[in-house]
């Protein structure tokens, strides 16, 4: 480290706790590095050997850094991550211990793991679940007071090998992806030297942070993540002027901290601002191989969680923890390239003539068209049923937003010629003091659910809080399946063996077919609008509104089908899923009306009561002096209206939610169509009510308080 400038040190923090290709290579015999590097480029298989010398390598260098501890890290259906530790400790025989660590106990772990949800993959007393090294994300340390842990990520599979997780699936469906684009590549020529296609991954996390004393005043924040009552403040964000704002330096110091921490894991954490609304902010790492992003994201997730209590501060990441008030996404950008480096989905600059780009952008469109149902389902939860179809967040209508130069080569294609690009060209600002900018060739769309956004798609309506390793696994999925049938219409149309120059030349005619079938699907306007809601029905586009008709539609035929074929879930793993999902909309719904109630009546009531009977003591006194009492009696009456309604919606909620069905299809929309409009209810009055008992006397930090911190 030269002058000790933050630069050197972010440059020697960078990657400092992972066991990475370099320390591999440093510290492996050459034949084992090798198998290592094979495992990596192709996917074969390590030998028992190889994973012994990588085992012993990894221990002694965590070891070196102070570890003394391993454990397998996974990503249970939960949505978080699971962690198991054990020490390094071995009996030596001699009454001591030594440090050790297998190859075996590398690459297989059998974590008792019967309390995860398993959606009926295994009942309780067939309880093992193993987890398995992913040789393709490295591993790395995790450092906390007093301890050091080496993590090494896993997947988790059960004693028949059915996936438990998200990393199983998403790894199966990244192999998939790489061998249909290869197929198509190898149509176009464009194959040579590349042995694999990856799906990359960028992540733009939002979230919120509150002053944590103010967060353990508030029952529903600790315990749902979300204010279930809070009236408005006069001020919200109308003003807009939180966006971009400066950072408050608090949290500057707090942003610096987590990307410190990220930085020594390998996270490449690289944008930070300020977002729409009050006390929301975001991270944006640089773009990963999917695998590596999605493991890489919920590291980001715990950092943003854990280093927040070190500045007095509690971060939240559910999708719409205030009403009235922007939710927070986050955004998956998402492509795809070869292991040459090369993004396939780079339009270039002569588009109309870069025809293996329009072919995979086809690919895309088609497969959103067709699967529109699991790209909404993919982001189903009941967090995020409160930010989809608001309007403020990308409705629940699954469309593309393809922008003025690619919807041009669109109607070209469709039309049979393709013969222009058009082009951004330069924007003069107007003053010599100012560079001319070059313009791109279209404008962006903060509207659209799943948008094309220069040289990659962005899925907005990924929640905040999610794993994004589920939706990266069915856009993997649902274009593994587009590139296939593509190619296939490629080798029909052209002959078995034809040239990359006559494949070419069948392009147009393939594509052309299935602009004309699938055009439906792109919408470049506004998809806040009430008018797009009418002619997306019009256009016979689904839109799942909520949690009660998306996940369900996991399990149709034809998405059982498509999971099967790509071999990415069998039938009973995408049951299982579609099982947890609901269940855990189910018990998350009753969580939050029983949160409710609670509130309602052991912190709002009371408030209630007290400010009720000063006012009543009020009118009494007051008229027992012989002063005019009309104004402060008729005030006294219609605040004993309000909190008598109160009472009756606390009473009727309750009731209410004393509802408990075994299947969590009946469970959840009974949750949504019984207990919801009652909530809403409450809420609605109990907000009312905060506007009307005095301050002093309110037992919850107000959203002024919880949102205008600094
Ligand atoms: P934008 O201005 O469109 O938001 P940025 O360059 O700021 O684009 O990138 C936003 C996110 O998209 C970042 O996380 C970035 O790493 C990611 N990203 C950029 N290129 C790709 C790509 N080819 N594949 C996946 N993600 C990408
Ligand atoms: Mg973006």
């Amino acid at each position: 480290m030269g002058d000790g400038t933050a630069a050197e040190h972010v440059d020697a923090l960078f990657g400092a706790d992972v066991f990475g290709t370099k320390e591999m290579q440093q510290r492996l015999p050459k034949d084992a590095f090798k198998a290592v590097r094979r495992a990596l480029e192709t996917g074969e298989r390590l030998s028992r050997d190889v994973a012994d010398a990588v085992a012993l390598a990894m221990k002694n260098w965590a070891v070196e850094q102070g570890a003394t501890h391993y454990t397998h890290w996974f990503q249970p259906l939960t949505g978080s991550t699971a962690e198991k530790h054990d020490a390094f400790i071995v009996p030596d025989g001699q009454g001591r211990i030594l440090f050790a660590l297998s190859g075996s106990e590398l690459i297989q772990g059998e974590p008792d793991a019967s309390s995860f949800p398993s959606g009926g993959l295994r009942v309780t007393f067939e309880a093992r679940g193993y987890t398995a090294w992913d040789v393709t994300s490295p591993a790395f340390l995790q450092r906390g007071k007093n301890h050091v842990t080496l993590v090494i990520p896993t997947a988790f599979v059960s004693w028949k090998g059915e996936a438990l997780d998200q990393k199983a699936p998403l790894l199966r469906s990244m192999d998939a992806l790489s061998v249909q684009a290869l197929r198509l590549l190898k149509l176009f020529g464009t194959a040579d030297g590349v042995k694999r296609v990856y799906t990359t991954l960028g992540c733009e996390q939002e979230y919120f942070l509150v002053d944590r004393n103010l967060y353990f005043a508030r029952p529903d924040l600790v315990t749902c993540e979300r204010t279930l009552f809070g009236a408005k403040p006069p001020k919200g964000q109308q003003l807009e002027d939180h966006y971009f704002g400066a950072i408050p330096p608090r949290v500057l110091a707090y942003m610096a901290e987590v990307e410190r921490e990220l930085y020594r894991v390998g996270v490449p954490v690289k944008t930070r601002h300020n977002e729409v609304a009050p006390g929301q902010f975001e991270f944006a790492p640089l773009f990963e191989t999917a695998n590596l992003a999605c493991d890489h994201q919920m590291l980001l997730m715990e950092a943003i969680r854990r280093v927040a209590p070190r500045y007095g501060l509690q971060a939240i990441l559910h999708e719409k923890p205030f009403a009235g008030v922007n939710g927070s996404g986050k955004h998956n950008n998402w492509s795809m390239a070869t292991d040459t480096g090369v993004n396939l989905l780079d339009p270039r600059d002569e588009t109309h003539a870069n025809l293996q780009f329009l072919t995979f952008l086809c690919a895309i469109i088609r497969a959103v068209d067709l699967h529109g149902d699991l790209l909404r389902a993919a982001v189903a939860s009941a967090a995020n049923d409160h930010r989809l179809g608001a309007n403020e967040a990308p409705p629940a209508i699954m469309s593309i937003f393809l922008g003025d130069m690619l919807s041009d080569l669109m109607t070209q294609l469709e039309k049979g010629s393709l013969d222009r690009t058009i082009k951004g060209g330069a924007l003069d600002l107007g003053t010599r003091a100012l560079p001319q900018l070059a313009r791109d060739s279209g404008d962006r769309n903060r509207t659209s659910p799943f948008a094309f956004t220069g040289n990659k798609f962005e899925f907005r309506a990924v929640g905040s809080s999610q794993s994004v390793a589920w939706p990266c696994t069915i856009l993997n999925t649902i274009a593994a399946d587009s590139i296939d049938y593509i190619a296939t219409e490629l080798e029909k149309a052209a002959g078995a063996n034809a040239t990359p120059a006559q494949v070419r030349e069948a392009v147009p005619g393939v594509l052309q077919k299935i602009i004309a079938q699938h055009k439906r699907v792109l919408f470049n306007g506004d998809n806040y609008s009430s008018e797009w809601h009418a002619e997306a029905e019009k256009r016979g586009l689904l839109n799942l509104r909520d949690c009660t008709t998306a996940i369900p539609a996991l399990g149709a035929d034809k998405n059982i089908a498509l999971f099967a074929k790509y071999k990415v879930l069998n039938r009973t793993e995408l049951d299982s899923r579609v099982h947890i999902f609901m269940e855990k909309y189910a018990k998350e719904m009753l969580i939050e009306s029983e949160a409710m109630v609670l509130m309602g009546r052991q912190l709002i009531l009371p408030a209630v009561v007290e400010h009720q009977t000063h006012l009543a003591a009020c009118v009494a006194q007051t008229q027992a002096a012989g002063a005019d009492v009309k104004a402060l009696k008729s005030s006294l009456d219609s605040f004993v209206a309000l909190a008598s309604k109160f009472i009756d919606a606390l009473d009727a909620l309750d009731e209410a939610d004393n509802h408990h069905d075994s299947d969590p299809f009946a469970q959840g929309t009974y949750m949504k169509k019984q207990v919801v409009p009652l909530m809403t209810e409450l809420r609605k009055l109990g907000d009312e009510l905060e506007t009307r008992v005095s301050s002093s006397l309110w037992p919850l930090p107000s959203y002024r308080e919880l949102l205008f911190f600094k």
